[in-house]
């Protein structure tokens, strides 16, 4: 379709990448950004861009992308507990100020042709135009609205982004136990001479340290400066002695937004108004970006406007939904992330890149043999007897506490736990944990395909870190690769291989 008129909710990565994109595939159209912030005065420290949304980027345009790389900060990854560090190369992970992104893009959309307002907060009701993308982001009043079957689902753990007046050397994932409990910082550097630094904790460690109180005590336009000092004790060892830089900085909970519909009318949603996933995989940016693609390429082919959002919903949504996935998993492992801290550190770096099921332990074993060859060593493995990983794993026997076992297949008659669950930390995953306590082991079964053994395994975890008990995962022959990444990441003790059910 040919719209004359586009007008665009939010000037944020989504609706200004969108705005371009439309513009250089239909110049005659107008296109008008409506942004209730200045052109320069956006709050946030860095977004990462990892490799694949980089080459999405640069097949749709490759002028922005070329801009954003040059802007951007290429780091590695460390996980550093006590004083050990594992570290992990990435080859084209960039970090980028939130202000130079959005600067990038506001450039090239003007260039592209298009008019940016800023300063004047806009419903998309209001907006006189043939089509209507709502990019208003995650508070989206858009969405709100009604009509979209929108859905919130707020996380328990609590985080609180900040930021530091240095560049750290690699991204840092760092627990410190502290009199309250564990926080655990995520950070990495980006331009400009700084790092982000987002900080994690459970609610019990968040009371204890009186933290309710402060973020209560915070007005909207301020920061937490008592829970941002305290931190900077806390990390000191990766903040080298600098302070931690507030900007409206306070404890949030994550909330995971999810439409039943995004479009409605003449208008659609795109971005975090459409959909969220967990800052931990560090989606935000790239599928705000990569639905504006999307949304473009479906307005460029469609006769109409209906058509247009039908087919990338369509072209979208399986993406955004299977990223919500992972996401969900990743947040639920870093919300039980102090119960792992008994791991050494290439063990938990092993566990943290098999959090979600989206990494394969081999692949992981080639990018980086020291951090997995170190694993092994931690975990029992006495040399390679065979080639294959997996085997070598599953092949390590154990001892557990009196017991021994001469492989990790050798599972004794135990009693069953029968897990059909979504979340291990759900009150049906404390009752199951509950019905372990006290036994001499047990064997944990369930349904045969591959989300509900992922889940199984979390559930093993955490009987086996809450109870101390033996833990068998029942699984399937053909998910051995789950199975052993699940083993050597300290999620389970021994492993009942079954064969397929017909
Ligand atoms: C302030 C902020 C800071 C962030 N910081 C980081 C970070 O440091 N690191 C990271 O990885 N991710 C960060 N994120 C998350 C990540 O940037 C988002 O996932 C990503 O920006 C999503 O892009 P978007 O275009 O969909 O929405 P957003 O980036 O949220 O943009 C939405 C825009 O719409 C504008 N808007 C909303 N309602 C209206 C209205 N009614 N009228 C006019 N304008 C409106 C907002 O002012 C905003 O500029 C941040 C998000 C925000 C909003």
């Amino acid at each position: 379709m040919q719209p004359r008129r586009v007008a665009v909710l939010g000037g944020g990565p989504g609706g200004l990448y969108a705005a371009r994109l439309l513009k250089l595939a239909n110049p005659a159209c107008e296109v008008r950004v409506h942004e209730q912030g200045g052109a320069d005065t956006t709050f946030g420290f860095g977004v990462g861009l990892a490799a694949g949304t980089q080459r999405r980027l640069a097949a749709a345009d490759p002028d922005t992308l070329r801009e954003l790389v040059a802007t951007g900060l290429r780091h590695d990854s460390t996980m550093q507990v006590g004083g050990r560090v594992a570290r992990v190369r990435n080859d084209r992970l960039i970090g980028i100020a939130r202000t130079d992104l959005l600067a990038v893009l506001q450039r090239h959309a003007e260039k592209a042709g298009v008019e940016l307002g800023f300063g004047v907060r806009r419903s998309a009701a209001e907006l006189d135009a043939d089509v209507v993308i709502a990019a208003d982001g995650v508070s989206s009043a858009t969405r709100a609205s009604g009509g979209f079957g929108g859905r919130i689902e707020t996380g328990r753990g609590l985080y609180l982004w900040c930021g530091t007046d240095f560049p750290l050397d690699d991204a840092v994932f760092a627990p410190v136990e502290t009199e309250h409990g564990v926080f655990v910082t995520h950070a990495y550097p980006y331009s400009g001479g700084r790092s982000t630094f987002l900080v994690e904790t459970d609610e019990r460690t968040w009371r204890r340290a009186g933290f309710d109180a402060t973020t209560a005590a915070t007005g909207p336009e301020d920061s937490d400066q008592t829970s941002l000092r305290y931190l900077e004790q806390v990390f000191a060892g990766q903040l080298r002695g600098r302070p931690l830089i507030g900007n409206r900085t306070r404890w949030l909970r994550f909330r995971t937004v999810r439409c039943d519909r995004w479009s409605q009318g003449n208008t659609v949603l795109l971005g975090d108004a459409a959909h969220t996933a967990h800052f931990s995989v560090g989606s935000g940016t790239k599928l705000a970006m990569e639905d504006a693609i999307a949304l473009v390429d479906a307005l460029r082919e469609a006769p109409d406007a209906g058509t247009a959002f039908d087919r990338y919903e369509a072209a979208r949504r399986p993406w955004v939904e299977r990223l919500q996935e992972l996401a969900r998993r990743s947040q639920l492992w870093w919300e039980s992330f102090p119960s792992r801290l008994g791991l050494p550190v290439e063990r938990l770096m092993v566990a943290y890149m098999s959090r979600a099921g989206n990494v394969p332990l081999d692949r992981f074993a080639r990018t980086s043999p020291d951090v997995v060859g170190a694993a092994l060593r931690q975990y029992g493995d006495d040399g390679p007897g065979t080639d294959d990983l997996v085997d070598r794993i599953i092949g390590t026997p154990l001892v557990h506490g009196a017991r021994s076992f001469p492989d990790r297949t050798a599972v004794p008659a135990l009693p069953r736990l029968h897990a059909d669950l979504h979340d291990p930390w759900s009150p049906e995953g404390d009752a199951l944990v509950a019905r372990a306590r006290g036994t001499d082991g047990v064997l944990i079964t369930g349904p045969d395909d591959r989300p509900a053994l992922l889940t199984r395994l979390d559930l093993a975890e955490r009987v086996r870190c809450e109870t101390g008990v033996l833990t068998a995962v029942q699984g399937t022959a053909g998910l051995r690769d789950d199975l052993a990444a699940g083993l050597i990441s300290g999620r389970t003790d021994l492993v009942a291989l079954t064969e397929e059910s017909a």
